[in-house]
């Protein structure tokens, strides 16, 4: 008996069969943070035989105290998620080939990215990206396996096209931008991350070995010590633009938040995509934790990490300190939300 996955395989749903099929598998993790990190440390020990990690992110100081596979070391070089998680997760198992990608997931690139692996994990956070995972699993039928935290509370649940609802079915729109809670505003607590991400490479493993995945949705909240797994029968919803119509917005490129590049002063502007409306004086609350805030009617300013970033009633944004179109998309996703 192979002792590497021995005690994986004394499990009877596993077994040689299982392993062997995990050793066959392909699984993509999109957003290699907290999550990602934590499903893909499991998923290589288990032995899946290709994980591919897709991020748009480097390593901070203020990541280490959850993102399980960073350094120090790696903070200080402020190496690219995908880089150090790959290099980390290849000395955990080098059997497996892990393949870390620097790239932001957009329409025009996921079919390249996921068209190859047998499963989506998702460790965004973002909706925008959610929304594009949720489309893309609808036209070519591959399951993805949601998951979110924020505070001490975090959810997950498996997203099989046509058998389950699907991620439109249950939030037909996205968060109004600036409306919605992130880690970078609101906190997160490791323990959380570690549940519901274990919970994600469980249902991986399941599928992967041919078994059947929970139908339930896990909602738990480490601090106020509540968890429940939420019956989702019926929630399909018949009238869905997304699972029923096919009406693929984000797939199709016609949602997407815009960015480009201000010339000469350092600066990227955003722009969601559809409407938005922003209620400033909110998001400047939220944002006060995280910087030195400034608000007049037109316009919230806040200075944060080493960035500047002034946001509009409209949900434009401007921001400084890069010139970088994805790490100006990340900033807004991790402070505006969305
Ligand atoms: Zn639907």
């Amino acid at each position: 008996m192979n002792q590497r996955y021995s005690r994986q395989i004394l499990f009877p749903p596993i077994g040689t069969e299982g392993q062997k099929r995990l050793g066959g598998s392909r699984v993509v993790i999109v957003g290699c943070g907290a999550l990602g990190s934590v499903a893909a440390e499991q998923l290589v020990r288990a032995g899946i035989g290709y994980v591919r990690l897709i991020d748009r992110d480097f390593v901070e100081e203020s990541n280490l105290q959850r993102q399980c596979l960073f350094t120090e070391q790696h903070a200080r070089l402020a190496l690219p998620k995908a880089v150090a998680a790959e290099s980390v997760l290849t000395s955990m198992n080098s059997r497996v080939r892990v393949d870390g990608v620097v790239e932001d997931l957009t329409h025009r690139n996921v079919e390249a990215l996921c068209g190859d692996c047998d499963l989506i994990l998702d460790g965004t956070d973002n909706f925008e990206t959610r929304y594009l995972l949720n489309d893309y699993s609808l036209r070519t039928g591959r399951t993805w396996v949601y998951g979110a935290c924020v505070g001490s509370y975090g959810t997950a649940f498996t997203f099989r096209p046509r058998i389950t609802p699907c991620l439109r079915c249950l939030f037909p729109q996205p968060p109004a931008p600036g409306s919605a809670e992130t880690c970078d505003t609101s906190g997160i607590l490791a323990p959380v991350v570690h549940l519901v991400a274990s919970y994600q490479a469980a249902q991986v493993l399941k599928i992967l070995v041919g078994a059947e995945p929970a139908s339930t949705m896990l909602k738990v909240d480490v601090w106020e010590n509540r968890m429940k797994l939420v019956s989702l029968e019926g929630a399909r919803d018949p009238d869905c633009p997304c699972c029923g119509a096919l009406e693929l917005r984000f797939l199709e490129g016609r949602e997407r938040r815009h960015s480009v590049r201000l010339c000469g002063r350092n600066a990227v502007q955003v722009q969601p995509g559809g409407d938005s409306r922003m209620d400033l004086p909110q998001v400047a609350r939220r944002l006060r934790p995280s910087g030195s805030v400034s608000l007049n009617d037109y316009m919230m300013k806040v200075e944060v990490n080493g960035y500047e970033l002034a946001l509009f009633r409209d949900g434009r944004a401007i921001i400084r300190g890069t010139e970088d179109e994805t790490e100006a998309r990340a900033i807004y996703a991790r402070y505006v939300g969305c």
